[in-house]
């Protein structure tokens, strides 16, 4: 998530407690599960039958239809535009992944959220009205290539193109000394956060407090300021 994303996410209503899922190839099921193990109502839809029955069997959707997409009027019997946020899971069939965006949105659904798999793919779906695009096959391989070439970075959380939340594992050369010592703020321009201590973070942790190294600490900052620290 980064701010371009903030109107999207704030805009989803707290209340909501529906959504549908089109498409249940491995992302689609993943939403799904995920939702209805929150314990979210989930109305699951794919045009082949069997991967519908499957969602079923599964327990991973309350609700399962099997419908194209790709025509509104099955999409309206359905009653999929009756919900306030529908799910377009087809990657791998471009022109289906655009007509349904385009019906869902046309069929008046506030938020449309579609998946792509290629860059033309994630503008046209923009084009069409997805309120937003996501392109995890994109997104797992930048965070794949960040992990690989700064393995001392667990975790990080993208304030926006140039801001961070990071959580790291604590440099050797900050082993044993205080927080206060470290002098982070001054030094690199760098707030911590929390520091971790027997598996559990400590939130805004005291100045007097020691670190030791292989435990993690959280930092936000500037992502140049980041990566001058001798990780
Ligand atoms: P993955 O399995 O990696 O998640 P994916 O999300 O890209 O792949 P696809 O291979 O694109 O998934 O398939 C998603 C699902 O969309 C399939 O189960 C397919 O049957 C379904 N689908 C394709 N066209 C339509 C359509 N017109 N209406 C409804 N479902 C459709």
């Amino acid at each position: 998530m980064n701010l371009s994303s903030l109107g999207f996410f704030r805009s989803l209503r707290q209340g909501n407690h529906q959504f549908a899922v089109i498409g249940l190839g491995r992302f689609g099921r993943a939403v799904c599960s995920t939702l209805y193990h929150l314990g979210y109502d989930v109305l699951a839809t794919d045009i082949d039958e069997k991967r519908v029955a499957q969602v079923l069997t599964d327990q991973i959707a309350a609700h399962a239809v099997q419908l194209d997409s790709t025509q509104p009027t099955a999409l309206k019997e359905a009653g999929v535009f009756e919900f306030d946020t529908v799910i377009i899971a087809i990657g791998n069939y471009l022109e289906e992944s655009i007509v349904t965006t385009l019906n869902v949105k046309e069929g008046g659904v506030p938020h449309v959220v579609a998946k792509a798999s290629s860059e033309v793919h994630y503008k046209l779906l923009q084009r069409v009205g997805a309120d937003h695009v996501v392109f995890p096959e994109y997104e797992a391989g930048c965070a794949l290539a960040r992990s690989l070439t700064k393995p001392s970075i667990l975790d990080r959380f993208d304030l926006d193109p140039d801001n961070s939340i990071v959580e790291i594992i604590v440099p050797d050369e900050f082993h044993g000394k205080t927080i206060a010592d470290l002098k982070l703020r001054s030094r690199f321009g760098l707030n911590l956060i929390a520091v971790s201590h027997n598996g559990k973070f400590v939130i805004n942790p005291e100045p007097n407090d020691r670190l030791e190294k292989g435990s993690a600490m959280v930092v936000i900052g500037s992502n140049r300021d980041i990566n001058r620290l001798p990780i």
